[in-house]
């Protein structure tokens, strides 16, 4: 026994997915991106319909101009944390606007989506507290709960009731709880009873954080996602967002409606000890999370191809995921044949989705997840279209 071997079952899986096609489905190499929406796998031009960049910024002219003048003039990196070199002036300025956008009074910069769900997680809640989290959540959630020395309890997804039962076991302790959700599950994109939630947990006089990974930039009013849609930004007491979605860069956040939530950076060490995102990262999200304040233009556009893409599924008999249409379309299988069939047959009609297979997945689901974009032209959806209704002529659409 070494300390690999434990690998081999992974091998194994991935093993039988490449066999399955001519392309491995995990770490598919990407050879050139020359849009949006266009890249080259296997030295072929496919459409993408399989990344997060909804809002499709990731080639926005103001946001590569922002990156390159901030390399110009500050170079390519800094080099330290926010606690030592790296505090610029951009960093600062992100933040304001970050708070801006929600009306709130604190927000925190960190490097990844990743860190800033481990940084503000396991900052908020220590030894001798609780945290209470959806079963389903994402690995940073569960990552961090691991760094964080509080006892972490996990209820059942998207259901407040056993929450609530939960919280009630704790008593007076549940005083000291962060409850920890999301509000779009990036796998199945299902939404959180959001309001549910948020009534439960006040009830019990917990705090609650809300992942908006998926939801920034598409929901609610200018985009700032689903809490504010449901009109719950005097109640939630921490959002969490990436960078690395609808504003196409890499980075996270983490904002808040307590002014004391500044005091997280004297002691999250996700935020302490790591060096502090280049400057161009940040002048490129401070130029996407202007572009994506300042209009309705690429949410409108994106959610009209939602609205098409999901209707044509639905009508091809498709299963999907979630009972809301929206930026992720999850299509369930019953077999993970049918699932790795679906995905060989889209890319090799030219468009490359995600295949989830368990134990990538909840409920030991076989999904092909289908992220759409704003930045995906009527044809371009026409074109995903016509593949679906070839594949479900061809294959098993249903479960
Ligand atoms: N939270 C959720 C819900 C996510 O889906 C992701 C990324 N897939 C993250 C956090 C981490 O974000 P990043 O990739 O930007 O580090």
């Amino acid at each position: 026994m070494t300390l690999l071997d434990k690998f081999a079952p992974l091998a194994e899986l991935r093993g039988a997915l490449a066999a399955s096609g001519k392309v491995p489905s995990v770490a598919t190499p990407m050879d050139a991106i020359h849009s949006a929406t266009e890249g080259v796998i296997d030295g072929r031009t496919v459409l993408l319909a399989g990344t997060n960049n909804y809002l499709g910024l990731t080639f926005d002219p103001e946001c590569r101009a922002a990156a390159i003048k901030a390399v110009d003039e500050l170079g390519t990196g800094t080099t330290g944390s926010r606690m030592a070199s790296g505090n610029y002036a951009g960093h600062r300025a992100l933040e304001r606007e970050f708070a801006e956008a929600f009306g709130w009074p604190a927000a925190i910069v960190f490097s990844t989506g990743y860190q800033a769900n481990l940084g503000a997680i396991s900052a908020l809640a220590g030894q001798g507290e609780f945290l209470m989290v959806d079963a389903d959540s994402h690995a940073s959630i569960h990552d961090a709960c691991r760094l964080s020395m509080a006892t972490t309890i996990r209820f059942r997804h998207n259901d407040p009731e056993n929450l609530a039962r939960r919280l009630e076991r704790l008593g007076e302790e549940a005083k000291k709880t962060l409850v920890v959700v999301e509000s779009l599950y990036s796998v199945l994109g299902d939404r959180a009873p959001l309001t549910e939630l948020v009534e439960v947990t006040r009830q019990h006089g917990a705090m609650i954080i809300v992942d908006e990974a998926h939801s920034f930039g598409m929901y609610g009013p200018k985009g700032v996602g689903i809490c504010a849609e449901l009109g719950l930004l005097d109640r939630v007491d921490f959002v969490v967002g990436t960078f690395s979605k609808s504003l196409g860069g890499v980075g996270g956040f983490c904002v808040s409606r307590h002014p004391d939530f500044e005091l997280l950076r004297l002691g999250s060490r996700p935020y302490i000890f790591t060096a502090s995102p280049p400057p161009p990262v940040i002048a490129a999200a401070r130029a996407a999370l202007s572009r994506l304040l300042r209009g309705d233009d690429l949410r409108a556009q994106l959610w009209k191809n939602i609205g098409r893409f999901n209707a044509a599924v639905t009508r091809l008999g498709y299963r999907t995921g979630s009972k809301d249409p929206g930026p992720v379309t999850a299509l369930v299988f019953g077999e993970r044949q049918d699932a790795i069939a679906h995905w060989q047959g889209l890319l090799d009609a030219g468009i490359y989705t995600n295949l989830m297979v368990p134990p990538a997945t909840p409920a030991g689901l076989n999904i092909v997840r289908i992220s759409l974009s704003a930045a995906h032209t009527d044809a371009q959806i026409s074109r995903m279209i016509e593949a679906f209704e070839q594949l479900a002529a061809r294959l098993r659409p249903a479960a």
